[in-house]
């Protein structure tokens, strides 16, 4: 009897795992844990389940979709490069990359650039530009600044540039010659510069995945001296602060300055993968026929893609519109949060918004799920935003008074007992 009821209870155990979660879990590596949604379809800032269900998007797939899901102008525009051509690989001219580079270079006053498929790509494209531009000057061994709870990417050279422990676990021998120093801190580098080796600092302008850390007015600045007094590469991963998401096209524009390098991914294609990685002065010359190359990279249909974006952003003016969505977005925020116990603080450049609690709150990412709100939390006490360029007054309305009321009541919750 007591075999039997085993073996049901072990022949129910596959049944009561039936949902296409469990399911699809025992074929794919297990380095993802996703909420338990699906979604079927998107419209604007809003995706749908299958049951459904509607979801106000405050996170953009990361950073990715500024324009929204299912956008007309850009779902024709690929629609028409898919009808036309697809790839043809870099053994030929691609007209579109030239366009692109062109538009890309004059946006950021840089002068060349290399196209990739991802983030992580597009700086391990900096990275070997940065090694080359070291050998060039005699330095075997170059070394590269750069900052603590950074991220920089999952490939070997990246994830041994980011300022992350527990991102590098389990994957020694990383990279030597990263090295790394509190982020915002220009006196932690200004001895570091002088040594003969370094040649570059390598760092985001606002940090994204370390928690939505913003540096002071003249840090960007002072780290351009720095870099212009020692001759070594000032590089800007500007992976998920570029393409208008800070109120400038890129973060750094805030602060005046131009890097010799900046990379680019997330919101280039609003979803269609690609990374781009752009280069001034010396850094800009370094490649030749051969030093390095992608399938992939710089296909037709990412070069449209990315294009059609930047066209759109132009059209409808949306660098203004992030400004001031992150004003008010903040500003209700902050009215809302007043008196609420554990609110460290609100930070935000542009549409790229932090709001930082005194505890863990990855908790917050579900239940805001249960009400219909996607957000993420970041260096596990962080709720980031990063909602599309394009809401609307009345969804700006809900998903501040959604996530307002949810961060009461779980601070109500997590801070009674003290
Ligand atoms: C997302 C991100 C990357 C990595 O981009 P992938 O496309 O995931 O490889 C690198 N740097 C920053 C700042 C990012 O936000």
């Amino acid at each position: 009897m007591v075999g039997f009821l085993q073996a049901v209870l072990r022949l129910r155990l596959p049944f009561s795992l039936v949902n296409s979660q469990r399911i699809t879990c025992m074929t794919l590596m297990a380095n993802y844990a996703p909420l338990p949604v699906s979604f079927t379809h998107g419209q604007g800032v809003w995706l749908w389940d299958a049951d459904g269900k509607a979801y106000l998007d405050a996170v953009s797939g990361i950073a990715v979709c500024s324009l929204g899901h299912a956008h007309a102008i850009l779902a024709k525009a690929l629609c028409q490069q898919a009808q036309t051509l697809l790839h043809t690989s870099n053994l030929y001219h691609i007209e579109l990359q030239q366009q692109l580079g062109q538009k890309l270079v004059e946006l950021a006053n840089m002068e060349t650039v290399f196209f990739a498929n991802s983030g992580a790509e597009a700086n391990e494209a900096a990275i070997k530009l940065i090694r080359l531009y070291g050998h060039q000057r005699q330095i075997s061994y170059p070394k590269i600044i750069v900052m603590e709870h950074s991220f920089h990417g999952r490939t070997l050279a990246t994830l041994s540039a980011t300022g992350n422990a527990k991102i590098q676990q389990g994957f020694a021998p990383l990279l030597p010659d990263f090295i790394q120093v509190p982020f915002n801190d220009i006196h932690a580098i200004q001895a570091l510069v002088e040594q003969h080796n370094v040649v570059a600092v390598m760092v985001e302008p606002v940090q994204g995945e370390g928690g939505v850390n913003i540096p002071d007015n003249n840090y960007l600045q002072q780290l351009r001296q720095l870099c212009d007094q020692q001759q070594c590469l000032l590089v800007l991963d500007e992976i998920q602060t570029g393409m208008g998401r800070t109120g400038q096209w890129f973060a750094h524009q805030h602060q005046n300055i131009v890097p010799d390098i900046m990379t680019l991914a997330k919101a280039l294609g609003n979803g269609v993968p690609i990374g781009a990685c752009l280069a001034k002065g010396e850094a800009a010359k370094l490649f030749q026929a051969g030093s390095h190359g992608s399938t992939f990279g710089g296909n037709p249909l990412s070069m449209r893609a990315a294009l059609t974006v930047i066209d759109i952003i132009e059209q409808q003016q949306l660098l203004t519109k992030a400004t001031e969505l992150g004003k008010q977005i903040t500003h209700k925020l902050a009215q809302e949060l007043a008196g609420v116990e554990g609110v460290v603080a609100i930070r935000h450049l542009g549409l790229m918004i932090g709001i930082e609690l005194n505890q863990p709150c990855v908790d917050l990412m579900k239940q805001a799920l249960a009400q219909g709100l996607l957000i993420n939390v970041t260096a596990q006490n962080v709720i980031r935003l990063l909602p599309p360029l394009i809401l609307n007054s009345e969804e700006v309305e809900q998903l501040v008074s959604t996530l307002a009321l949810l961060i009461k009541n779980f601070q109500d919750q997590h801070l009674s007992g003290h």
